[in-house]
């Protein structure tokens, strides 16, 4: 059974709320202000909280900020219940998370559709995190202990932040880059984020790590534009509970405002099983974005097997297709005809397409024969270091492509 946390402040409105959902058989906890709230979601762990806007003391933002700062409480599915139907306020609403707005009154079926859908979509991150924690091997639970350590004592020092070019394949030139996470523990020695992100996911890190990253890239980027290279497009990796975060788009908005960035220098790369866990919701949180200015890839692509229908209904701006596709991409003529209607496909759909991990001539001239508008991979350059990086940019190199 479902628990679902209310907190109200009105008490007839409480009440109402409390006889309709145990009516339909969910297990309820309520509160009557903001800070009973947060102690409640800290202690009770519901799967869901409905949480009015309007509060004395610590409104419905505040009780929303307090649990995101908390691993614990940070994913648990978050819906604003407001009286106030102004444009200005449902417009932050919409920023800090869209379809997780309710408009009181609210019917009954509103509620439940709203509720339901946002349960289903939590079971599903459980089940995926909870997979993962079950069988940690003994090298998996020592590298979590060093990643707890260093996110506890807030010590980002042994993180870094790579960069690798993507090249236009007509010019030869850096049009942008992909920002690319390392970590260099101690006790470890350098550790893949392959292998530690997944663990940062399932065990709650995964938000202070990836703030630290859009941090970081913000900071970089700005220094980039202040010495004059503009029109580069900085990517960053986002894992799905980054992604289905409510305040994600206040976050990247506050970020790109306060480091003085282009919104169009910073794209975003989300993964299609991201996408499509809740693609409702995440079009709609694409769409923001967009309209921020701030770019979209679809990052990874090919690699699930869905229909392609689907894609025409995505607002972004980038595809990239995976590095399975690539490889072996000269020897496999299958895999050449699937990446070449993707091209196809994508460029129908007004999308630029960058391949990723090419690391051969016989592909670059494959990827040319299709044409593909960027490359990204050993060929050119691994991912450096954004130093090295600079220097690169600062040469204006033009590739041979
Ligand atoms: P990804 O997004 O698919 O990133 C591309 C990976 O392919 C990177 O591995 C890159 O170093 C590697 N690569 C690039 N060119 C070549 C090539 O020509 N050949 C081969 N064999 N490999 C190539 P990396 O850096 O180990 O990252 C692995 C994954 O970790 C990334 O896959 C991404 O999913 C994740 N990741 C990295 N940084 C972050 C981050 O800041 N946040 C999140 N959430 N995930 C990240
Ligand atoms: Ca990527
Ligand atoms: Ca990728």
């Amino acid at each position: 059974m479902s628990k679902i946390l209310v907190i109200e402040d009105e008490e007839s409105v409480r009440d109402n709320l409390l006889d309709l959902l145990e009516a339909e058989s969910f297990e309820t906890v309520a509160a009557a202000n903001g800070k009973i709230g947060v102690e409640m979601a800290m202690s009770e762990y519901p799967d869901l909280i409905l949480c009015d806007i309007m509060m004395p003391e610590l409104d419905g933002y505040g009780v929303l900020a307090a649990l995101r700062q908390e691993p614990s409480t940070s994913t648990i599915p978050f819906i604003f219940l407001t009286a106030n139907a102004a444009k200005s306020d449902f417009r932050q609403g919409m920023n800090m998370g869209a379809d997780d707005y309710l408009t009181k009154p609210f019917t009954r079926a509103e509620l439940l559709i709203a509720i339901l859908n946002k349960l289903e979509k939590y079971a599903n991150l459980k089940k995926n995190l909870s997979a993962i924690s079950n069988k940690l091997t003994p090298r998996m639970q020592l590298v979590l202990h060093q990643l707890k350590l260093a996110i506890k004592n807030k010590n980002f020092e042994d993180f870094d932040i790579y960069y690798q070019p993507s090249i236009d394949i007509n010019t030869g030139k850096i049009t942008s880059a992909e920002s690319l996470l390392r970590w260099q523990n101690a006790e470890l020695g350098r550790v893949s984020p392959l292998e530690f992100i997944p663990l940062a996911e399932s065990h709650g890190l995964i938000i202070d790590i990836g703030n630290w990253v859009l941090k970081t890239v913000c900071q970089q980027m700005q220094i980039w534009q202040d010495i004059g290279i503009h029109n580069l497009t900085i990517a960053v990796n986002l894992s799905p509970i980054e992604f289905n975060q409510i305040d994600l788009i206040p976050k990247v908005i506050d970020l790109i405002s306060s480091h003085n960035l282009q919104s169009n220098c910073l794209e975003l790369e989300l993964t299609e099983r991201m996408i499509m866990e809740d693609m409702n919701l995440a079009i709609i949180t694409m769409e923001k974005l967009r309209s921020f200015g701030v770019k979209i890839a679809l990052d990874d692509f090919g690699v699930s097997n869905n229909s392609l229908m689907y894609l025409k209904q995505l607002p972004m701006d980038t595809l990239k297709i995976d590095r399975d596709f690539i490889q072996d991409i000269n020897s496999d003529y299958r895999k050449a005809a699937i990446t070449k209607s993707l091209i196809q496909l994508g460029h129908d759909l007004d999308l630029k397409i960058i391949a990723e991990g090419v690391e051969t001539e016989a592909e670059l001239a494959l990827l040319r024969e299709n044409s593909c508008d960027a490359i990204q991979g050993y060929i050119y350059s691994p991912a450096l270091p954004a130093l090295e990086f600079h220097k690169l940019l600062l040469t204006n190199k033009s590739f041979s492509v």
